[in-house]
């Protein structure tokens, strides 16, 4: 049996990112749909938000230089509600206002509504307003000519809202990655074919399938399940050559390890080239990357915890590479730790965590590679460096899932 050195993950992910070229080809959608996708054009801005100066408040615009006291009476001489155009400001007036109206030309300020008495067709001014309060500024958010959203970054709701307020009804965004994901394993037994109390000894559901379908969907691919494949050589080719036909990645969990079922690397190999990797992170271990005729091919662990950690770690950000896009990690928080790990190993670790109320980060008590349900508890992940033993009140790294998981 072959037994390979153990590499760091900084640089089994250089390597991966390596092999993740941008795909070639963008397609439009409406702004709309755009949620989650990579931008692949720069957003430039051709007018200016807000598109005049407008009131922030209800209330009324004047002149600060007729108002040098409190208590000063004016007569209301036009009414601009939001939506309307604005006449200029006629001398020794006051212009009733609301919130998102254009102020007239010559006012310079808005009194809030809440400092004034209105007074039939007169309004008395309660308190001397300072220059330019309660305006907001043409252009404050966004001037005309500038980059709003660069190329390359993934857009979230807020960009979605910031792309529809210059007008930009449709996007340009990198297309989906096309991925066949397939588990292995002949203990695997898809939820609803078997019922729990049917189950056969050694028997247990496919889980991996469920959250590596769900992270790629989130990731903005278009996932081709392919289901279970039996633990058997010409069943693994089978599957592997039918995935390559149109796919530009093919995700697989198990069947990595080096034990006499594991076939992946030899079925890769008749077909193209495998890479079987130990990389010194824990969950995690054996990945494998390699070439399937044009498609990539990145195997992952079977063991649930292993599967989903390098998932995020690794196959998140070689998607979204594929798709361009410029930020791949997210940023890592330092925090303080509420636990103590008194033995350190020899991996890179990252352990199911959660922040606590005052600030701390706390870990789930089991941290085996099989216990699902420490990532279910776990709101980020702890990065623990290979050889490193952590005393409570350390600082630690902390990973949030919720990026993660974006
Ligand atoms: P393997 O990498 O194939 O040696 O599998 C390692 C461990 O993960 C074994 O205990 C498997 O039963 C388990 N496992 C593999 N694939 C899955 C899956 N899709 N869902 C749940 N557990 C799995
Ligand atoms: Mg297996």
């Amino acid at each position: 049996m072959e037994r390979t050195a153990l590499r760091p993950l900084e640089d089994a992910l250089a390597q991966l990112l390596d092999h993740a070229k941008p795909l070639a080809g963008s397609e439009q959608v409406s702004t709309f749909d755009a949620d989650g996708r990579v931008l692949a054009q720069e957003l430039v801005s051709p007018l200016q938000v807000p598109p005049q100066d407008n009131s922030s408040m209800d209330g009324y615009a004047v002149r600060i230089e007729e108002i040098p006291d409190e208590g000063v009476s004016l007569p209301v001489s036009q009414r601009i509600p939001a939506g309307s155009a604005a006449q200029p400001l006629q001398p020794r007036t006051a212009a009733r206002i609301f919130t998102g109206a254009p102020v007239p030309p010559g006012a310079d300020a808005i009194v809030m509504q809440e400092d004034t008495e209105a007074d039939g067709e007169r309004v008395r001014i309660l308190r001397v307003p300072d220059r330019g309060q309660w305006i907001r500024r043409s252009g404050e958010d966004v001037t005309q000519g500038s980059v709003v959203l660069g190329k390359g970054e993934r857009l979230n709701p807020a960009s979605l809202g910031l792309a529809a307020s210059i007008g930009c009804d449709r996007l340009e965004v990198a297309r989906r990655p096309r991925v066949a994901l397939f588990s292995t394993g002949d203990e695997l037994v898809m939820p609803g074919a078997v019922k729990p109390a049917d189950m056969k000894p050694g028997a247990i559901y496919n889980s991996n399938r469920f959250f590596l379908r769900a992270l790629l969907l989130r990731l903005g691919c278009e996932v081709s399940d392919l289901g279970i494949v039996p633990d058997r050589r010409d069943a693994t080719v089978d599957a592997l050559a039918r995935a390559a036909q149109s796919h530009d990645l093919i995700l697989t969990s198990g069947g990595v390890s080096v034990g006499e079922e594991d076939h992946i690397k030899p079925a890769v190999q008749s077909l193209g080239t495998l890479d079987l990797w130990q990389i010194a992170m824990k969950p995690g271990k054996p990945f494998a990357y390699g070439r399937v005729k044009d498609a990539h091919f990145i195997g992952l662990p079977g063991n649930p915890v292993s599967s989903f950690v390098t998932f995020l770690l690794l196959v998140r950000p070689f998607l979204l590479k594929l798709q361009g896009a410029t930020r791949l990690a997210p940023k890592a928080l330092r925090l303080q730790a509420h636990f103590a790990l008194p033995r350190a190993d020899k991996r890179r670790e990252f352990l199911r965590a959660r922040r606590n109320a005052e600030g701390g980060v706390e870990l789930f008590p089991n941290q085996s590679s099989g216990v699902l349900t420490s990532a279910v508890w776990a709101e980020g992940l702890v990065d623990n460096p290979a050889g490193t033993t952590i005393a409570r009140g350390d600082a630690v790294s902390f990973l949030p899932l919720a990026e993660l998981l974006a």
